[in-house]
């Protein structure tokens, strides 16, 4: 599919992609300002793929569509593919007003769960203690301090849902949906796969126009993320180029396997750029954002920006190339010898 052949559905409406998925857009309070969600015509009602941010116009969105086009019939199930707020913040209120269950991976709800009871000052200083790490100034640092509650903000409170793993598949009308569960944006995305249809319900993995964000995580910045997304980048170059990816944000495209070369390409590129960089002497996660990124604007971009920084950083230590100390507290990373 070509992005001119692709109009959006409204607002309450759902666009039909095959016998039995619908794919639906909900606004964003972001740069980025919308999410696609995808509702699949289940055996015993409607299965929906993910969520929304908890904000009033989200709760005015599935308003819309609970006495409109799915109405008549039961939720049969609610998966949060990740734990990303547009993903997973509405899915606790969306489960108790639906009664229906929901499902996703044990470390993205894991991870939930820590997020909000560490929202508030814990959380500040969380952010601030790897702002100063990354060497970043101190009036970022005093930003820090007061974004605090940046996951609460837009999730709700969840039950404990049913975790998913890859030997669950999900059956709908039209067919069976194989469960992948990847790394790299997040810990333990659910991706599902109609191999039979040449349908993949891709999440935020694989996006047609954005790299999707690749950031180290804030409590244990060593984990090789990016070195977990550029695997699974490699397997899904191999995706028949007729299967129809159906992505998280933006719209419904074809030749996936293309696009992920293009990604892995990216940040190859952005690896030797921070190299290069590195070849005049130690660099600082903040210096690395300036090589990365022309400009990045207040407390939200700068979150993404320094934690895919040290995303790449991290990649770098973590193969060999590059070798990180912290001398008077700020991470250096030089070449390795
Ligand atoms: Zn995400």
């Amino acid at each position: 599919m070509l992005p001119s052949e692709i109009t959006p559905p409204e607002k309450g409406t759902m666009r039909q992609l095959a016998d039995d998925l619908y794919w639906l857009r909900f606004d964003l309070p972001f740069r980025l300002n919308h999410i696609n969600l995808y509702v699949l015509d289940g055996e015993d009602g409607w299965i929906i793929l993910d969520c929304g941010v908890h904000d009033p116009a989200t709760v005015a969105h599935w308003d819309a569509l609970l006495d409109g086009p799915l109405a008549g019939r039961p939720i049969e199930r609610i998966i949060v593919s990740h734990h990303h707020v547009d993903h997973a913040g509405y899915a606790g209120p969306l489960a108790e007003r639906t009664g229906a269950p929901v499902w996703m991976t044990e470390s993205e709800y894991r991870y939930i769960v820590r997020m909000l009871a560490i929202a508030g000052p814990e959380f500040g200083e969380l952010l601030e203690g790897a702002y100063r790490r990354y060497a970043l100034t101190e009036e970022v640092l005093a930003m820090a301090r007061q974004d605090h509650d940046r996951f609460p903000r837009f999730v709700a409170p969840m039950a404990e849902p049913n975790f998913m793993t890859e030997d669950h598949s999900v059956r709908s009308r039209g067919g069976e949906w194989r469960v992948r569960i990847d790394r790299g944006h997040s810990m333990a995305q659910i991706g599902l796969l109609d191999d039979a249809r040449g349908l993949y319900l891709a999440g935020d993995y694989l996006l047609p126009r954005i790299s999707p964000n690749i950031s180290a995580d804030l409590s244990d910045p060593d984990d090789d993320r990016l070195g977990a997304y550029l695997d699974y980048l490699e397997e899904v170059s191999g995706l028949p180029g007729e299967m129809l990816i159906l992505p998280g944000h933006d719209w419904p495209f074809t030749n996936g396997g293309e696009r992920a070369r293009v990604l892995i390409d990216h940040h190859h590129m952005r690896l030797d750029a921070l190299t290069e960089a590195a070849r005049n002497g130690p660099v600082t996660v903040a210096s690395s954002m300036e090589v990365l990124f022309s400009r990045v604007f207040g407390s939200h971009e700068i979150f993404f920006a320094a934690g895919e920084a040290r995303a790449h950083l991290t990649h770098l230590v973590a193969t060999g190339r590059m070798v990180m100390t912290l001398d008077d507290g700020i991470e250096r990373f030089s070449l390795a010898d």
